[in-house]
């Protein structure tokens, strides 16, 4: 048993409050591998921005779960020799489908968990979930559940239709939980095909233009539960231009499509305050090691094509933070 504050990481409690009266979101980024912790650890110290590293089952069975606890332990190390004097780390556990995964996650220093019971009967996401609550809380650890159901792919989670979180659920869920935040469905949706063709308009240059958020579900939902913590999933925006690189240099993403990101800042003003992006990071990843791979053949260093994917999630990371959930400098 390690307790996360050993490991100089933080809960979402305190950053929670203050990004909903600060008018921003923290911005929550997946990680499966050390260049990616390298790049987010790397643009949170430079902005002080606070930031949730997140880690799902699927990060844990690809790299270890020993090893991700170390990493998450190294990246707050780490931020300190950038200059980052008192780093605002979450490590978070993405997707938790059951009792005992969140439990192990409790027990070797995570402090923060999502239980996703978002696909059970009403009635046994309240039970699944007041569960990881109760053990959780004995821990300081704050916890994430869920409401309404998020179309998409990724990693072990999936659904090819979404339901929107019904407002009149809410505040008898969060009261009968105790659970510190709440994921909800207004149409973000995960992986890097958010919407299919038919669900978009094109604009006059024949790109997608995907429909509008759920602005109402959100309102109505932040009128059941004044001043409480919301969550988006599947909030990546999908970048043309990444996906321009991808496809020129022999990838293949015909129509990959995000969340607009204007959409995003509307909404990381209001009481959503923690926005998930796993997507754009890939896409950003995968569009500088292709283009390294086409343009110099006879490389096979591996620093070689890794490092200019680093330098492009770094950027992409920095882009999220600064313009897009506004949480640049809330963490000094
Ligand atoms: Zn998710």
């Amino acid at each position: 048993m390690v307790s996360y504050k050993e490991l100089g990481l933080v809960n979402t409690r305190d950053m929670f409050a203050k990004a909903i009266k600060g008018g921003y979101a923290i911005p929550a980024f997946n990680f499966n591998n050390m260049e990616q912790l390298q790049a987010i650890v790397k643009a949170a110290s430079e902005t002080k921005s606070p930031v949730i590293l997140q880690v799902s089952k699927g990060a844990r069975n690809y790299a270890n779960a020993t090893l991700l606890r170390y990493m998450a332990e190294g990246a707050v190390e780490y931020a300190k020799e950038l200059g980052w004097e008192k780093p605002q780390i979450v490590l978070h556990l993405d997707h938790g489908d059951s009792f005992e995964l969140c439990k192990s996650c409790v027990d070797c220093g995570f402090s923060s968990v999502m239980i996703d019971g978002s696909h059970l009967p009403y009635e046994e996401n309240v039970a699944l979930t007041k569960q990881v609550v109760d053990y959780a809380h004995q821990h300081d650890v704050t916890v994430e559940g869920e409401l309404g159901v998020l179309a998409g792919v990724e990693d072990e989670v999936s659904s090819d239709h979404h339901t929107y979180t019904d407002p009149e659920e809410v505040i008898d869920f969060a009261t009968r939980t105790g659970c510190d935040s709440l994921a909800i469905s207004i149409g973000t949706s995960h992986g890097a095909y958010k919407f299919t063709p038919e669900q978009c308009t094109r604009n006059a240059e024949g790109k997608l233009v995907p429909p509008p958020l759920a602005f109402d579900v959100l309102d109505a939902v932040m009128e059941k539960l004044p001043g409480f913590p919301i969550v988006l999933h599947g909030s990546s925006s999908v970048p043309q231009d990444e996906v321009d690189t991808i496809n020129k240099f022999g990838g293949k993403l015909p129509d990959a499509i995000g969340i607009p990101e204007e959409q995003l800042r509307k909404a990381a003003k209001s009481a959503v305050c923690k926005i998930n992006i796993d997507s754009d990071s890939r896409l950003a990843m995968t569009a500088a090691v292709r283009k390294v791979f086409a343009e110099k053949p006879a490389e096979f260093d591996p620093r070689k094509y890794l490092g200019p994917a680093r330098d492009n999630m770094e950027k992409l990371y920095k882009h999220k933070i600064e313009n897009v959930l506004g949480s640049a400098g809330k963490a000094e």
